[in-house]
């Protein structure tokens, strides 16, 4: 069976952003994916741009599936997205907890993700399809992997379909992760996170604040390439098509991308892979 692939994107905040993904959205649907993602700033600070992007995405007839993060908010808030989402269509979510954006201090009435997928069922049943967050090298916050491994099994059984993992350059800590997920009984899809390589510097500085690794060999190799931005993405894009590959034949299920609104490199990664 062929795997399924998904995109994601970030909603623009201006009008030649919107314009430019649009176009960005019309290359990448040649890839036939089974949805288009789009993410959403945490307290709420991109309501409107997530909605009318995802608006768009399934008035171009693709499945489009909404981020929506609860740390922040309040039930009656997030239980009125879920409501502009049911009514325009929408059978897919992220549910995700998020992160306070610096100086907001109210936490709102949800903490952690599995809060809001058991919020999401109670409140809309089986309507949407509810992926999760999972991280195959842990979460910043974790106190342990244990526990970080206990709060992604509570989230799936809360009532998720599906997981898309951070984004990683170590297939083994994925299959490492998989594996200690279905000894728990987890037994959803974990779809990988795939981020494809544009720059070095800009993903060094995200891995350092998100947790991900680059590991030391690619990163002293990418240091040495300095400006030479068509060294960094011939390296980005070898590297980035050979762990896809490792993915798929160890059986991960499918590929999410983390397009960053481009679509250059998602295309070329996918037609190496066939
Ligand atoms: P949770 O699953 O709630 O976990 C958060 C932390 O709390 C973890 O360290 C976990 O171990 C710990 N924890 C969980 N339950 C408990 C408990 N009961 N007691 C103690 N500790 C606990 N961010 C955005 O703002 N917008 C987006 O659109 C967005 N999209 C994303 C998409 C994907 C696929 C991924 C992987 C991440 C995304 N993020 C997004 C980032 C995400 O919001 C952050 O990583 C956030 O810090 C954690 O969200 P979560 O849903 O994984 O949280």
């Amino acid at each position: 069976m062929k795997p399924e692939i998904s995109i994601e994107f970030f909603p623009p905040q201006t009008p030649e952003g919107i314009e430019k993904l649009r176009s960005t959205r019309a290359e990448l649907a040649k890839l036939n994916p089974q949805f288009f993602s789009v993410t959403y700033g945490a307290g709420g600070s991109t309501r409107e741009r997530t909605f009318s992007v995802v608006k768009e995405i399934a008035a171009e007839g693709f499945d489009a599936a909404p981020h929506l993060s609860c740390i922040g908010s309040s039930r009656d808030s997030i239980r009125e997205i879920l409501g502009e989402y049911k009514a325009a269509g929408i059978r897919r979510t992220v549910a995700l907890r998020g992160d306070l954006p610096s100086g907001m201090a109210e936490t709102g009435e949800f903490r952690y993700a599995n809060e809001l997928v058991e919020f999401i069922r109670a409140e809309t049943g089986d309507w949407f399809s509810i992926e999760v967050a999972a991280y195959p090298e842990w979460h910043p916050q974790a106190r342990s992997p244990k526990d970080d491994l206990d709060a992604f099994v509570r989230k799936v059984k809360a009532g998720a379909n599906s997981a898309i993992t951070q984004y990683f350059y170590n297939a083994d800590a994925y299959f490492h992760f998989v594996d200690e997920a279905r000894a728990l009984g987890v037994d959803v899809p974990i779809v990988p996170g795939i981020m494809p390589i544009v720059g070095f510097t800009k993903l060094a500085r995200f891995s350092d604040a998100c947790g991900a690794d680059i590991p030391r060999w690619m990163r002293k190799k990418f240091e040495s390439y300095g400006d030479d931005t068509e060294s960094i993405r011939a390296f980005g894009l070898d590297l980035v098509t050979e762990l896809c590959e490792r993915l798929l034949k160890g059986g991960a299920p499918g590929l999410h991308f983390y397009s960053m609104n481009q679509s250059a490199l998602t295309t070329e990664i996918c037609k190496r892979l066939g």
